[in-house]
């Protein structure tokens, strides 16, 4: 299957069987068979007829021409759809199968061996998991297609320590009560494969899905349940990013970077130690108003360095209130939203942000290990052999 294979002209083929291959005159062929992307020729001499030859443009096994199978094999392990491939080589006249051949041979041979690789690779990865004292995952979910639409979703996990993906659970919406339903029905399975392989789970580290914080704190209270600092800070920025487009609001743009750091590093900087992780967060309240000192018994200042250039520092700000009534007949005169505050608005936008009641009840357990953006790029590479614009059938979206 190594060998290398050319695209050859009929006319030069043509030209190749034009002479006896026994007598040396000429010869004609009398049939041209076609198979996919396989072409049997037989050639008859012109002298004397017992002279015969068939050639055969590639191997076979059984009545399988290898090219077929290697053709369909590289239009799947390449990402490719299936359709666009087929029609690349109908454009350019190079004989291959028809689509429909194509699902005969994904069905028969592609999806079995993919699924047989991965169950042994999987059989490996989980022998070498069980031997560790801690196992730390990260888990998310990828939907099949963009927006709430989606059809399947799959849910992975991944071993934190060593980026290998333990298991991935393809969902199918109709399985769930709604595609929302699919991220944890993917997590509950996953959990309960490795529990039935012999792994015991130490931490996880997902994303703030609601209905997954309320699983694991239910079913699986003996694991250490973290939440990913990537999907935080990335809520985060979204949210900053808005508001500083407000009218008023400008000057909240230098800050988005790094209070998206300041994310990842009270995560990391606080081994795990709730309190601690919540002090750190919320002194960026101050820190962004030039303040370094905090009202924090734990955390009492700023953890840098005295700060040599000078900062585009956000004057302080109050929200006074914010009571929809009479805002409303202010706004109309103010022309501006519906929060009246004394300072900087720009302040008052970050606080809401920072402070946010459901945020600080999470923010303490941000995690502390390395996050689940290499779960994202495992999603990156899946989109790249899965992309969110094709459809698929469940066993093929599955191996793919
Ligand atoms: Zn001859
Ligand atoms: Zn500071």
């Amino acid at each position: 299957m190594r060998e290398r294979k050319f695209i050859v002209f009929e006319s030069c083929l043509q030209s190749l069987l034009a002479l006896c291959f026994l007598c040396g005159n000429a010869c004609k062929i009398i049939s041209t068979k076609v198979s996919g992307t396989m072409v049997t020729l037989t050639s008859q001499c012109s002298v004397d007829p017992s002279h015969v030859k068939t050639w055969k443009s590639q191997p076979s096994h059984g009545t399988m021409p290898l090219g077929n199978l290697q053709l369909a094999a590289s239009i799947m392990f390449s990402g490719c759809s299936t359709v666009k491939a087929v029609n690349c080589f109908k454009f350019m006249r190079i004989s291959t199968f028809c689509v429909s051949t194509y699902y005969n041979i994904q069905k028969a041979y592609l999806i079995p061996a993919v699924n047989s690789l991965w169950s042994k690779k999987q059989e490996l990865l989980i022998c070498d998991v069980k031997k560790k004292s801690k196992v730390r995952l990260g888990g998310d979910a990828r939907c099949c297609s963009p927006g709430h639409t989606a059809k399947y979703g799959s849910y992975s996990l991944m071993d934190m320590d060593t980026s290998k993906v333990l298991d991935m659970q393809l969902v199918q919406c109709t399985e769930v009560k709604n595609s929302y339903a699919m991220e944890l029905e993917g997590l509950k399975r996953s959990l309960q494969f490795l529990e039935d392989a012999g792994v015991t789970v130490t931490d996880l580290t997902t994303d703030r899905h609601s209905s997954v914080k309320k699983f694991m704190r239910e079913i699986y209270p003996s694991i250490n349940h973290w939440f990913d600092a990537w999907h935080i800070a990335k809520g985060i920025t979204k949210k900053l990013d808005a508001s500083s487009k407000k009218k008023l609001c400008h000057t909240i743009s230098p800050w988005i970077h790094s209070i998206s750091n300041h994310v990842y590093w009270c995560g990391a900087s606080s081994d795990g130690n709730a309190e601690l992780v919540v002090a750190k967060w919320k002194s960026v309240m101050n820190h962004i108003v030039d303040i370094h000192e905090h009202p924090f018994e734990n955390f009492p200042t700023c953890a840098h360095d005295e700060l040599v250039e000078d900062r585009e520092w956000i004057a302080e700000g109050e929200k006074l209130f914010s009571a929809f009534s009479k805002v409303n007949l202010l706004r109309a005169f103010h022309n501006t939203s519906f929060t009246i505050t004394a300072g900087s608005r720009a302040h008052v936008e970050v606080k809401s942000i920072v402070t946010n009641r459901t945020l600080l009840a999470d923010i303490g357990k941000l995690s502390p290990h390395v996050q689940t953006s290499s779960v994202e790029s495992y999603h990156k590479v899946v989109c790249f052999f899965a992309p969110k614009f094709l459809h698929f059938f469940y066993h093929s979206m599955n191996a793919r």
